[in-house]
């Protein structure tokens, strides 16, 4: 494998995959962005409590090998550019990594680099996993009653960057063409921006989201769209999720709308697809947010849901995330760079750490995700935990971020 400033590890071998299954070695090789302002901190104590479940977990039977790619600045500096093909590639040949945040440059034209990466590796689906863990502050009464999985379509809808600035040639051109051809009414001093969906994308967003929810034998799987209003667009995204659901997995779902038709309760074996409207949605989840499970979305809609569903179990520093496509996968932490808190050795290290144990799901390496999470817990339970917990937990000791990973690690070698 040749790469232009890139040392692949000696040891260790790649993830492979065949007829749509990861093969995961013993050894893997992994990729890892260590990422921008807050990155290097939240990294350096997530690798060590990574490699130490990893260790508990198996023995030496099982181990990563850590291989560094680079994004944000410090692709800049070697690379003279953000996000070198090399990194690219390596994501692509080594199938599964992780990352820190990435500072999106400003000026100059730059695309933000997360944006990037999922569409230069099509990594259509953003999936949110957010649970309860008990002690953590909340600003509602039962936190513990979420425990959602977010599918965000990550490639069209309005994020496509598909808009222009009002008042320019291009702009004038569009509208006089929608009003002209199409029939609008749109004022000359308007900006547009434009909104596809196409069947390919939300079909497989909803396939990743159905499957999900029978392997992991979740309820439900509830399509929050906006299509009483954008008829063609959010409320064809339910109509595709529908089909999938009857078309792909007939003898795994059933919907909402047949159970009641029975009045009977769902046979616990399938799966409920369900649909709501997406501002219904927001109260669903604070109102009776142990009725949903799995939600599949539209991406702006996707968007404003994980972090009020984040907010509702106490914030972003306990939040995982996922950009997975149809092989490929890059685990990250979901908040940003933080660049006040860089280089402190503050902050929550929660998200990477928890976005690990997911990547450990991934591969199948279940014990390791679990004695993570476990661990993660039952440091929480310690109360010994970073500012941004302390400062809301009465009776809180705040550590620092690389003391927080030492006792989740700690938590770790005593579990079983
Ligand atoms: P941010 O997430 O960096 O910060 C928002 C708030 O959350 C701040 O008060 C910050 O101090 C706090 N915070 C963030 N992470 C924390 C942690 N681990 N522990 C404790 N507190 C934490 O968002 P922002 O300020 O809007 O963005 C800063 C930069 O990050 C921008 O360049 C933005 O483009 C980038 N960004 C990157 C990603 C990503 O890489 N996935 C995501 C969001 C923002």
């Amino acid at each position: 494998m040749k790469f232009e400033k890139l040392n692949v590890p000696l040891e260790g071998k790649r993830i492979e995959v065949e007829d749509g299954q990861l093969k995961v070695p013993s050894h893997p090789i992994l990729p890892f962005i260590e990422g921008d302002g807050i990155g290097p901190d939240i990294w350096a104590a997530a690798r060590r409590v990574l490699d130490a479940a990893v260790k508990k977990a198996y023995g030496g039977k099982r181990q990563i090998h850590w291989f560094e790619v680079y994004a944000g600045g410090k692709a800049r500096d070697k690379y003279g550019e953000w996000l070198p093909q090399d990194t690219l590639e390596a994501i692509r040949t080594y199938t599964v990594a992780i990352k820190g945040p990435l500072t999106t440059p400003i000026g100059g034209g730059y695309r933000s680099l997360n944006v990037t990466l999922r569409q230069e590796l099509n990594l259509y689906a953003c999936i949110r996993p957010i649970r309860y863990f008990e002690g953590v502050p909340s600003p509602v009464k039962n936190p513990q009653d979420v425990d959602l999985t977010i599918f965000r379509e990550n490639t069209e809808d309005v994020y496509a960057g598909i808009e222009w600035r009002e008042g320019t040639e291009k702009c004038r051109k569009v509208i006089e063409f929608l009003n002209r051809e199409m029939g609008c009414a749109i004022s000359a001093d308007s900006a547009i921006g434009v909104k596809t969906m196409s069947a390919r994308a939300s079909k497989q967003l909803v396939r990743k989201a159905i499957k999900y929810a029978i392997e992991r034998k979740k309820p439900s799987v509830a399509l929050m769209h906006k299509g009483n209003i954008m008829k063609y667009t959010e409320g064809a995204f339910k109509e595709w999720g529908y089909q999938v659901a009857k078309e792909e997995f007939p003898e795994f779902t059933i919907t909402e709308e047949d159970v009641a038709k029975g009045s009977r309760p769902a046979p616990p074996s399938k799966v409920v697809i369900k649909d709501r409207i997406a501002d219904s949605m927001f109260q669903q989840i604070l109102i009776r947010p142990s009725e949903y499970s799995v939600v599949a979305t539209p991406n702006l809609n996707g968007d404003y849901l994980s972090d009020a569903a984040v907010a509702q179990v106490g914030g972003l520093g306990l939040a995982p995330g996922a950009n997975i496509g149809d092989t490929t996968a890059v685990f990250e932490a979901t908040h940003g760079t933080a660049p006040g808190y860089a280089g402190l050795d503050k902050v929550n290290p929660g998200s990477l750490i928890l976005s690990g144990a997911m990547m450990f799901e991934y591969m199948s390496w279940l014990e390791a995700a679990a004695l993570i999470v476990e661990g993660i817990q039952a440091a929480i339970s310690t109360k010994h935990v970073t500012y941004d917990l302390a400062r809301h937990m009465e009776g809180a000791v705040t550590v620092k971020c690389s003391e927080f990973a030492d006792v989740v690690i700690s938590k770790i070698e005593e579990g079983s």
